[in-house]
């Protein structure tokens, strides 16, 4: 939709047939961002911006010098959608409401020769010598029907039927798997201690019998019913979302509560504690920098340390060493994946190498473009997954609307 309204805004005489299997279009804009749409992410420096991005930063280096977040924000507000920037930098429109990008990239293709066919199905796509498109498609009202076209885009998503008429077409697609989602920690350390939340953790994902895979990130962190969250946990799992399919989901995770804090500078600390603030008190009554009361606890019980003792009767030893064990180093063993709440993409698909980025045409296909996540390229969670689509989706418009692509 994002092609079509931008060839619309291009050349509005080009006519462009949108299929939409679905009965309404766009409805994961609709249900992204908790039904808010986060559409992209404030940053408008690329290096940082393509840090964001575990595959595709290459090839979406070339695409962000020419549509990138900032042109995202102009882009909409001209066609009169405002956006807003949170906190942690991702954008939403100011209304809240992802029906509004919706009703602007409908509105916007309206300006153009643009008719969307919703409830229609592709089913099969060839490609004949002269070099035009046969799709063969399903819809209740017509049935069975077959179409033509000169130039045809695939921009299905997380569809098997996208991926399967990449590969009809001469395109290789590697296989994809699940990325961005919580951890499953069965018998975790941090049980009973669901919902409590810390703003920032270092964590280290691990592999048996595969030392050379190992992912390291820093985020917020949550505890769940079913094991961890929070977008340390999504950055693991996309960076690691490859060799978590491989392993099953089974990894050791090691969490870094107090990354700031060196081993010796907390050992120094943990001493000059005992002896001063927390000398008369009850370890169950210490407090240590931002580190939530109950995970306190339990983190000290699982230091083997008394928690109704006295502070300065607390053997040394157990803090220096448990304690700090158990606050730079906890180790829990992940043993699947939860369903993600939020946002969800797929690692994998039509290799980016199968595509020419100046145009988003296929190398193998002529006349075919691709945009979206159909591509081996995705993003971590905060908008970063629609930039890509729009940038990708951007260009294609303009090589499809002013033929450059012939
Ligand atoms: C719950 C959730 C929340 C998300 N929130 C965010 C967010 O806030 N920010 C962000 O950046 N990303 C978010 N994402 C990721 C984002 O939604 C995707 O990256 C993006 O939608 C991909 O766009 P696309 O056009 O490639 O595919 P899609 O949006 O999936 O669109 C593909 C369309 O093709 C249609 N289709 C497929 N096969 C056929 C066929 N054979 N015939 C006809 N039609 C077909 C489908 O029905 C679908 O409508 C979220 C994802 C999920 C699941």
């Amino acid at each position: 939709m994002f092609t079509a309204a931008n060839i619309a805004l291009v050349n509005p005489q080009i006519s462009v047939l949108v299929l939409e299997a679905a009965s309404q279009p766009l409805q994961k804009v609709r249900i992204s961002g908790g039904g808010r749409c986060n559409l992209t992410h404030h940053c408008f420096d690329a290096a940082i911006l393509l840090s964001h991005y575990p595959r595709g930063s290459k090839e979406l280096r070339g695409l962000f010098h020419r549509f990138q977040p900032e042109h995202t924000i102009a882009w909409f507000a001209k066609q009169g959608l405002h956006t807003k920037t949170e906190a942690d930098r991702r954008m939403f429109p100011v209304s809240d409401d992802s029906n509004d990008v919706i009703q602007t990239l409908l509105k916007t293709a309206r300006k153009g020769n643009i008719t969307l066919a919703t409830g229609v199905r592709t089913q099969q796509i060839t490609k004949h010598t002269d070099g035009h498109f046969e799709l063969l498609t399903q819809d209740p009202e017509h049935g069975t029907q077959t179409l033509t076209s000169q130039c045809l885009m695939l921009a299905t998503g997380y569809s098997p039927s996208g991926w399967q008429f990449a590969r009809a077409l001469g395109h290789t697609v590697n296989s994809p798997v699940p990325s961005l989602f919580p951890f499953k920690v069965t018998s975790s350390p941090l049980k009973g201690l669901q919902g409590i939340s810390l703003p920032r953790v270092s964590g280290q994902l691990s592999f048996e019998g595969d030392k050379k895979s190992t992912i390291t990130a820093e985020g917020a962190f949550l505890i769940t019913h079913q094991g961890v969250s929070g977008p340390l946990i999504y950055r693991l799992s996309a960076w690691g979302a490859p060799k978590l399919s491989e392993h099953q989901y089974q990894a050791t995770l090691k969490l870094d509560f107090l990354p700031d804090w060196t081993d010796e500078a907390l050992k120094a600390k943990f001493l000059e504690c005992q002896e001063t603030d927390w000398a008369k008190k009850q370890m169950k009554n210490t407090r240590f920098e931002n580190i939530p009361h109950r995970l306190w606890e339990q983190l000290l019980v699982q230091s083997g340390i008394d928690i109704e003792g006295r502070a300065d009767t607390t053997s040394r030893k157990r803090l220096q060493n448990q304690l700090v064990d158990s606050l730079k180093r906890l180790q829990l063993s992940v043993n699947g994946r939860s369903p993600s709440k939020e946002e969800f993409v797929s690692c994998g698909g039509v290799l980016r190498k199968d595509i020419d980025f100046s145009s988003m045409q296929s190398k193998q296909c002529p006349g075919l473009f691709f945009a979206g996540e159909i591509i081996d390229i995705d993003g971590l969670t905060g908008g970063f997954n629609f930039q890509a689509c729009w940038s990708a989706g951007w260009v294609a418009a303009q090589s499809l609307a002013q033929n450059t692509f012939l």
